[in-house]
């Protein structure tokens, strides 16, 4: 048996994995292909007998520098000689205070509180927020609202705020369902109507949801700019500058999550940056670390800060998780931090990102694409296909390709890291056409059996 073929029935004897039906890695179907991967260096994973795949996804958007980057590598093992880990409760350490300095000088957000995976992140701004009005007489104001087609992670409280019925339906009796208000995704435009127009339609239910529930609605949670689970829905500024005005009249805590499109994605640094507007409370994870280790963090201001502290334990946060503030994840952070300054990286990426939009333009012009987007270094385009499982077929065509591209329903993007050169770049873009014309090939070859069909009838 090969190498390969052994790891993967190791695994899937052994191995629950993620969002993932088990059934579809069945030897018989093989409608996906586990892929054994044995190392990876920048944008390539490379399996055990000499096949690599450019991951066009960042594996699940946490890479920012590619993998096994020399300089996150360097300062995580100058880490471990020093301090594998210890708790932050009662103690404290260099890395967790210099990351929440440095977190703090670039968000304007001056107390951080630290979590292991973006979930956690959601969890802990949610707590924080009714808690806050709960110390501030207000405990009325524990509901909250998000915004349709929301994704905030799912942990059962996440879940909440999580518009995604796939990931909600099977949980709903456990979960406290938190309101939606639509959504400023850009491709609800009529015809004549701007992305601002949009913006503006969806801040206007928003004001009309607050107005009726604010007294009992703790905060609003956003992702600024790329709804990215929702399949890369992207809105114009303006609806975050609206949330914000809206969020300060009905005193109702913004949190933006950040955790998908901070650290870059979208061409600033934080995609709020964008909006010129402030979080109340800012969700931080995925690309924190360069995605080596797991690791989120919750920003937010004095004035939440303030309602806590206090004589009383009971009105202190009294949240933890285990591995808070790792130093390795830390170490891991800054190094990252590092690699923004050192290279220029947002500088760096609008050449990047427009070089790979001119790459994908074949594929934006394909006749079954529409809704070509681009944010940044985040690219989507919806393919017109009645295949129910086309993201299935195409990430298969799409690995022998060699790419690792996962649509999301029938929307193909790609979020590479922020290091692919040139050649790299050609070979995706060139891959991600032939894998769709690939998978369309398919549709039309059932459809023409279909047709067949009929015609012996
Ligand atoms: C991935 C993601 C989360 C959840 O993070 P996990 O680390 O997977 O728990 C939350 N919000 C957004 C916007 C995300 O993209």
């Amino acid at each position: 048996m090969s190498l390969n073929e052994s790891w993967r029935q190791r695994s899937l004897a052994a191995v629950w994995h993620p969002c993932t039906q088990m059934k579809l890695h069945a030897p018989e179907g093989a409608a996906l292909p586990l892929v054994p991967v044995a190392r990876a260096e920048g944008v390539w994973l490379h399996d055990h007998e000499g096949r690599r795949y450019l991951d066009a996804i960042s594996s699940w958007w946490v890479n920012l520098f590619g993998h096994n980057h020399p300089g996150i590598r360097a300062a995580l093992k100058d880490q471990l000689d020093q301090l594998d880990h210890v708790m932050l409760a009662g103690f404290t350490h260099g890395p967790v205070v210099e990351l929440s300095e440095r977190l703090a000088t670039l968000t304007g957000l001056g107390h951080a509180f630290y979590g292991s995976d973006g979930a956690s992140a959601t969890e802990i701004a949610l707590k924080m927020s009714a808690h806050h009005w709960r110390n501030a007489g207000r405990a009325r104001k524990n509901r909250f609202v998000g915004v349709a087609g929301g994704y905030h992670g799912e942990t059962v409280g996440a879940l909440a705020v999580t518009d995604i019925a796939l990931f909600r339906e099977a949980y709903a009796p456990l979960v406290r369902l938190g309101a939606t208000v639509p959504s400023p995704d850009a491709r609800a435009a009529t015809p004549g109507e701007s992305a601002a127009d949009v913006a503006e339609r969806a801040a206007t239910a928003l004001a009309d949801w607050l107005e009726a529930h604010h007294e009992d609605t703790a905060a609003l949670i956003v992702e600024p700019l790329i709804q990215c689970a929702a399949g890369m829905a992207m809105h114009d500024p303006h609806y975050l500058r609206r949330a914000r005005e809206l969020c300060d009249r009905y005193d109702v805590h913004l949190v933006l999550d950040e955790i998908a499109v901070g650290f870059g994605r979208t061409g600033s640094l934080f995609a709020h940056e964008q909006a010129g507007i402030r979080a109340d409370f800012l969700c931080l994870s995925k690309g924190l670390t360069g995605g080596t280790l797991p690791l989120s963090v919750v920003l937010t201001t004095d004035a939440v800060y303030a309602a806590f502290y206090d004589d009383q334990v009971a009105r202190g946060f009294l949240h933890s998780h285990s591995y808070t503030g790792n130093p390795l994840a830390c170490r891991a952070a800054l190094a990252t931090l590092d690699l923004f300054e050192q290279t220029d990286a947002l500088r760096r990426n609008v050449a990047t990102g427009d070089r790979l939009a001119a790459l994908f333009e074949p594929l934006s012009q394909h006749a079954r694409v529409q809704h070509a987007r681009r944010q940044g270094m985040v690219f989507a385009w919806d393919v017109a296909s009645s295949l129910p499982d086309f993201g299935r077929r195409y990430a298969r065509h799409a690995l022998e390709q060699g790419l690792v591209l996962r649509p999301i329903g029938r929307t193909l993007y790609a979020m590479p890291p922020y290091v692919i050169n040139e050649e790299e770049g050609a070979f995706l873009a060139r891959g991600a056409l032939a894998a769709l014309q690939a998978t369309l090939a398919e549709e039309d070859g059932s459809a023409a059996k279909v047709e067949g069909a009929r015609d012996g009838v």
